[in-house]
């Protein structure tokens, strides 16, 4: 006798929804997506993958800025082909939605383009898409979030920006106010300053990146500054008024900021509505983000939710872990409860800072003991070679046991650089275990098994 497929609808095909999917169909079930705007979501259309493609470019010219002190005579200023460069981010954008597309589709997955609803209380476990009605055993909701704006400065697609109208642009904005010294915004400053534009950092925070690592935000905040960004600190934008050549942000406390271009990054908020959540009970938190447990349930049974539309942690990384665990505690295997510990994240800025594990914040504010070494890369031989003197690694271990509790890395690549940090976090190694680790000759992770010898030296042996 075979038993009936267990059928699953997934509301959303971001990496929350189509990391599932894939997950669900390897072992066996009846997948359908369905999808409003393109498979690979935001993540790939309009967000990470476009900003991350942006910053290649805003490091090739990063790069083509120091070629003189590496003993290249280039023949002027290098400049930007901004026509180019948005057709390059969004042809890449709808490549790897494609792939995406193609790869669900070899693996059997239905996908169906249309905006998708809980059919509500009278049908449970039942998904309106379009016209046509999916019965199912087992409902993921993984339909992402929307760029916050300010009530004050709504956004027109051509002066005042959500970052997911940038690449409608046809030139380089000459001078862009960046709105929010929060991840996005940091990161998109950091590149349109490299790419050639004046830009001004509005923050309402003391310091840039206030979430982050302390040193990590204050040596940015150092380059950015150095390198000729404006960053007005303890500023809070409250409105911004556009004019036919420009625009004009308004402060709280009445100075105006005038440029060419003004670039929303105050944050998202979940993308929910029409989703037919209230009438389905599924519970939402004060700010309207679906609240889940460990293994992704919602207060319903049966409806599960993943990425960014649970506000859990906006990563692509853990947006498509919450939707594995989800279809794998949903058809009985076993699983583990998401650990958000260990989460490598990134911020790309130039230098890039990558983080994973306990924080110095909370060795600070007593929540974990620990001994913390920093190490600037400025007497790192590659990073000589290579021209630069900005960035360092950071380990923290634990006192008693000598293991490696986290890290920070800044650096060019610091996202690479990261794994070995990554790694022994994850697989509970000792410095001493880290200290010993061969690390090539010469290189930047050179510089992280050097820090690992030098946390030797305050470290208790282990018997
Ligand atoms: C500028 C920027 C840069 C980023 N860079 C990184 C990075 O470098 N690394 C990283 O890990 N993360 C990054 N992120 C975060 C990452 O993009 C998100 O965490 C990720 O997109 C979350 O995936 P998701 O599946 O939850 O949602 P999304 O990617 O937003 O996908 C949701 C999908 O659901 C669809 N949808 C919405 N409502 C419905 C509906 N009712 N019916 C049907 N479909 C619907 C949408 O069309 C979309 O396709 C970045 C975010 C931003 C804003």
């Amino acid at each position: 006798m075979t038993l009936p497929r267990h059928t699953i609808a997934i509301l959303g095909g971001g990496p929350g929804g189509y990391e599932a999917a894939l997950v669900a169909a390897q072992l066996g079930a009846d997948v359908t997506v369905v999808d409003s705007d393109g498979l690979g979501g935001a993540c790939v259309l309009t967000d990470c993958v476009p900003s991350k493609t942006l910053i290649e470019t805003s490091n090739a010219m990063t790069l083509l800025n120091r070629s003189a002190g590496l003993g290249i005579a280039s023949g002027g200023l290098a400049t930007v082909n901004a026509a180019r460069l948005y057709e390059r981010i969004t042809d890449l954008a709808r490549a790897q939605s494609a792939d995406i597309t193609a790869r669900l589709a070899a693996e059997g997955i239905k996908v169906i383009r249309a905006k998708g609803r809980l059919a509500g209380p009278q049908n449970p476990g039942v998904v309106a898409a379009g016209d046509a009605e999916i019965k199912a055993d087992t409902i993921l909701i993984a339909t992402g979030a929307l760029p916050r704006v300010l009530p004050g400065a709504p956004p027109d697609g051509e002066r005042v920006l959500t970052w997911r109208q940038l690449y409608d642009l046809t030139e380089l904005p000459r001078d862009l106010i960046v709105i929010g010294s929060g991840v996005t915004g940091a990161e998109f400053a950091s590149a349109y300053q490299a790419l050639g534009s004046r830009v001004t950092l509005v923050s309402s925070r003391d310091r840039v990146l206030p979430q982050e690592d302390e040193d990590a935000a204050n040596h940015i905040e150092d380059v950015f500054r150095r390198r000729g960004m404006t960053v007005l600190g303890r500023s809070r934008a409250r409105a911004v008024a556009r004019d036919r050549d420009g625009v004009s942000v308004t402060l709280d406390d009445g100075r105006t900021v005038t440029g060419s271009h003004c670039l929303l990054t105050v944050g998202m908020i979940p993308r929910t509505e029409g989703c037919g959540l209230d009438e389905a009970g599924v519970k939402v938190d004060p700010r309207g983000f679906i609240q889940v447990d460990r293994v992704s349930r919602t207060s319903v049974p049966g409806v599960y939710a993943a990425g960014d539309c649970t506000g859990v942690l906006m990563l692509a990384s853990v947006a498509a872990m919450q939707g594995r665990i989800a279809m794998w505690h949903a058809l009985g295997e076993a699983v583990h409860p998401i650990r958000l510990d260990h989460v490598a994240a990134t911020i790309f800025t130039d230098p890039e800072i990558a983080t994973v594990g306990v924080s110095q914040r909370a060795v600070t504010a007593g929540e974990v003991s620990a001994r913390v070494l920093k190490l600037p890369l400025a007497t790192n031989p590659r990073a000589k070679m290579a021209g630069f003197a900005d960035g360092f690694v950071k380990l923290l271990s634990s006192p008693g046991t000598g293991v490696i509790l986290g890290g920070v890395v800044v650096a060019p690549r610091a996202s690479e650089l990261i794994l070995a940090v990554s790694m022994a976090v994850e697989q509970r190694l000792t410095v001493e275990q880290l200290a010993q680790t061969f690390a090539v000759y010469p290189s930047l992770s050179g510089s992280i098994t050097e820090a690992a010898r030098k946390l030797m030296e305050f470290t208790p042996d282990i018997p």
